[in-house]
């Protein structure tokens, strides 16, 4: 099987890339889980699709295998779906040996993990992850957690999985709003790691929307791999990972704003357009780079600016991120195509300007 390997220094990690679930079995069995139990978790969309063909895949190697289902949505999202979690464990009596799985989107995998970190203060988690999004991004550096009322992702652990596993073939079934949403993370790979990336995105547009696999493995491998190195080098976020939120301080704000009306992917869209504009008045870009990177978005139906809102609003907005340190926003700048600058020497009078770039009216 095709893999590339995630090295934190504290632990290292195998991510599997392949069109089916029939690796699986090896995975779990280079892990040394034969003989072990499973809980699959899952959510309603995805279980009723994938859970059987994934515990068939398992069978032979786990001497018992469970699904346990919440409601699909971010709004399941909390620690009271996760004590549904632990409920489920204890009633079907996991323990200490036992392994998580989480085989869904992000909110999936981010629960799925959350819970593996706590129960009997830690047990094996894997990630299996069928949406675009989680695939390239979500899946990969160990971020686990869950909302706790407004605020977003702020209950939480750094956890790594066992292994990553990417059937690229779920992709399939996906909800073609979220396949747009995935797009705009792996667009924002291009803009801060790679022009060439960057480039073949342009180049391979028709096939990609038209989920050629070939180009979706690339894509999505391409992906992991920047993660990988991203990851490697910063564990624990406190430096060279603060690029992956290129186009997510501005985009956090708006989904703050527009919650249940826009998703993750949209917003961060939305923020990449936005904070180009400071980019481009500081002659880091040009004018094309900004047209042609709304014009890529656009192209995959992702929205590039949003009504409703008022630029004030927004910018209060940005000082509830947990991301705000000592009360200074911080900024992720395109300096150039696949290349940042990170700062917090961002004016009142750019955010407002690139605030004011992407609303409508
Ligand atoms: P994300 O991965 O974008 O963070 P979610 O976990 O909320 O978000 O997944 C987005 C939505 O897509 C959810 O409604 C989920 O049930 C659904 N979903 C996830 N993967 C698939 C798939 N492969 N096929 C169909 N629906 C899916
Ligand atoms: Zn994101």
């Amino acid at each position: 099987m095709e893999n590339i390997k995630v090295d934190t220094g504290s632990t290292a990690y195998p991510i599997y890339f392949t069109e089916s679930f029939e690796g699986l079995a090896e995975a779990a069995e280079k892990c040394g889980y034969k003989g072990r139990k499973l809980c699959i978790v899952s959510d309603s969309n995805v279980a009723p699709i994938y859970a059987k063909k994934v515990s068939e895949a398992l069978k032979g190697v786990f001497s018992e295998i469970k699904v346990c289902i919440f409601k699909a949505g971010e709004k399941s999202k909390t620690l009271d779906t996760i004590k549904g979690f632990y409920d489920f464990l204890l009633e079907n009596k996991f323990d200490r040996k036992s392994v998580i799985a989480g085989l869904g989107g992000g909110v999936t995998g981010d629960m799925a993990g959350f819970a593996a970190a706590t129960f009997m203060r830690g047990v094996d988690f894997v990630q299996i992850p069928t949406t675009l999004l989680a695939q390239v991004d979500s899946s990969v550096g160990g971020k686990v957690g869950v909302d706790y009322g407004s605020y977003k992702n702020v209950v939480g652990a750094f956890y790594q999985p066992k292994f990553v596993y990417i059937n690229t073939s779920t992709i399939d079934t996906l909800p073609k709003r979220e396949f747009s949403a995935g797009m705009a993370e792996v667009i924002k790979y291009g803009i801060i790691q790679s022009e060439d990336f960057y480039d073949y995105l342009k180049i391979n547009k028709e096939k990609i929307k038209a989920h050629d696999k070939e180009c979706l493995t690339h894509i999505i491998r391409s992906c992991c791999e920047m993660k990988a190195v991203v990851v490697g080098e910063d564990e624990h976020d406190t430096g060279l990972r603060e690029i992956l939120n290129y186009g997510h301080t501005i985009g956090h704000a708006v989904e703050g704003l527009k919650e249940f009306e826009l998703i993750h992917g949209e917003c961060v869209s939305i923020g990449m357009a936005a904070v180009m504009d400071i980019s481009e008045k500081r002659g880091m870009v040009s004018a094309d780079d900004v047209a042609e990177l709304k014009g890529l978005l656009r192209y995959f139906d992702l929205p590039v600016s949003v009504g409703g809102l008022k630029a004030e609003d927004v910018y209060e907005q940005l000082f509830h991120d947990k991301k705000v340190s000592s009360g200074k926003l911080k900024f992720v700048l395109a300096d150039g195509i696949g290349k940042t600058l990170r700062t917090s020497e961002v004016s009142k009078e750019e955010v407002m300007g690139a605030v004011n770039a992407v609303l409508e009216g």
